[in-house]
């Protein structure tokens, strides 16, 4: 059977080059006679690749000496809690809620202190970034919180937050390498790997050194991101299996010119389907044009009816997983780093054709 177009949020698609190469390594992994399923975390082979792993990383993301990288489990959502946990020193935390995910962070952070929602989208269904300026920050917060893609309404910051001198704390689960960030910019940045990294069970945590250690006393030891900084992210069992695939992702990202090509290319995905959203009849892209999410493109026809034969009618042409969020309806393409460029054309291409049929 042919591999379908798959537009799913995440999980998501992963690099054919990669699935190939870690079939390939399945049961023998580099002359070990194991599956890297099957080895110790402790040991020689997989201690080269977890370092390995992280090396590519910093590489990839450019990352600064002075931050640690973090292999965690428990997905982006266990740092909702782990971040005031391990921050909130005088108690106080200032949230952007711009989205589901943002919202859930702010809900968890407040039932560890006082958590501040210092602006939100959600009068216009989240399809903007609400501005921050300095001022809206409290003196006393320990940081600001934000999601800086937000995957379920298709919005993205268009540069990075201003908030002064204040730590800011970054969710960026559906857009950590589909472009350069400057990580000095941010304290702490975070991401569930499933969306476009690796396979689901793996949450990387990038986290500058001075801001460890002096999280709360009653935080669970494998929450504390000291524990896990000063054991290698060995404090127990890593998730093994995910950090060598995105190791072979974050070789197969540098090899295709790192992140400069990757936003390139993503950029150039983004508009082939915004341009024909911005002029067709029939679809309406829903995000407002300053915050367009270059990863999610959320789209309607304005018919649930239609979008629902839409959806139908793509999946059985072999596009798949176009169905918007639950929570909101209507149609989501997500087109993370390994979705390919003809894969976008041919969406485009159905679309147009769908929208002759339907108009
Ligand atoms: C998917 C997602 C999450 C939730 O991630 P889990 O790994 O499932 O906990 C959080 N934030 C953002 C921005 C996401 O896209």
């Amino acid at each position: 059977m042919n591999r379908v177009y798959n537009f799913s949020a995440g999980p998501s698609m992963l690099p054919l080059e990669v699935l190939e190469q870690a079939a390939a390594e399945m049961t023998n992994y580099n002359g070990s006679g194991m599956s890297v399923m099957e080895m110790s975390h402790r040991s020689p082979v997989y201690d080269a690749i977890i370092k390995q792993t992280e090396a590519d990383f910093r590489t990839l993301m450019n990352i600064p000496d002075n931050y640690k990288v973090l292999f965690l489990q428990g997905g982006a959502s266990t740092q909702f809690a782990a971040i005031p946990l391990n921050l909130m020193k005088t108690g106080k935390a200032d949230y952007v809620v711009s989205g589901q995910f943002s919202g859930k962070a702010f809900k968890e952070a407040k039932k560890y202190g006082d958590a501040k929602c210092i602006a939100t989208s959600e009068d216009k269904t989240f399809s903007y970034i609400p501005e921050i300026t300095p001022d809206m920050v409290r003196e006393d917060a320990d940081y600001v919180h934000v999601c800086y893609n937000n995957t379920i309404f298709g919005t993205k910051y268009p540069e990075v937050p201003n908030v002064g001198d204040k730590v800011l704390v970054a969710d960026m689960s559906s857009c950590i390498t589909s472009e350069p960030v400057d990580v000095t910019k941010f304290g702490v940045i975070y991401a569930g790997a499933q969306k476009n990294m690796a396979p689901a069970g793996l949450t990387v945590v990038i986290i500058r050194e001075d801001l460890m250690g002096t999280a709360r006393e009653d935080i669970p030891t494998m929450l504390d991101y000291k524990t896990m900084a000063d054991n290698d992210s060995m404090y127990n069992t890593p998730p093994c299996y995910a950090i060598y695939v995105a190791g072979l992702v974050y070789k197969w990202a540098l090899k295709n010119g790192g992140l400069e090509a990757m936003k390139e290319r993503n950029e150039k995905k983004a508009a082939l389907l915004y341009d024909f959203l911005d002029n067709s009849k029939l679809f309406k892209a829903t995000a407002e044009k300053k915050y367009r999410s270059m990863m999610n493109v959320c789209f309607v026809t304005g018919d649930e009816a239609l979008d629902k034969k839409f959806c139908k009618e793509a999946a059985e042409a072999g596009f798949v997983n176009l169905k918007g969020h639950r929570s909101v309806g209507g149609m989501r393409a997500s087109i993370y780093n390994a979705m390919p460029t003809e894969g976008v054309q041919a969406l485009v291409e159905f679309m147009k054709k769908f929208e002759a049929e339907n108009a």
